[in-house]
């Protein structure tokens, strides 16, 4: 079962890369659990995010992506405050 353009469940539960078939979560309720992770400041996010967040905020704030293990392409974005101790999580049912 496909779910976006970049992931499917295949038949034992696990979740691929529709792109180069590597495994990228060990089951749909984990389905980033083995995607490489990346953590940078929010400003790294590109031109459409350049405000600084201590404007905004006391809390920091973080760019964290998520990527193939096999291919690299970006599967998830989230800006978030950086002392979350976890990544946001999503499964599927
Ligand atoms: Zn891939």
């Amino acid at each position: 079962m496909d779910v976006d353009l970049n992931l499917t469940v295949a038949a034992d539960g696990h979740v691929g890369c529709r792109h180069c078939g590597a495994r990228v979560g060990t089951s749909s309720a984990t389905p980033l659990d083995l995607a490489r992770r990346s953590e940078r400041p929010s400003t790294a996010a590109g031109p459409g995010v350049h405000a600084d967040p201590a404007r905004f905020t006391d809390r920091p704030i973080a760019l964290r992506q998520a990527f193939c293990p096999g291919c690299l392409v970006l599967l998830h974005t989230e800006i978030v405050p950086a002392d979350e101790p976890t990544y946001r999580e999503w499964s599927l049912r």
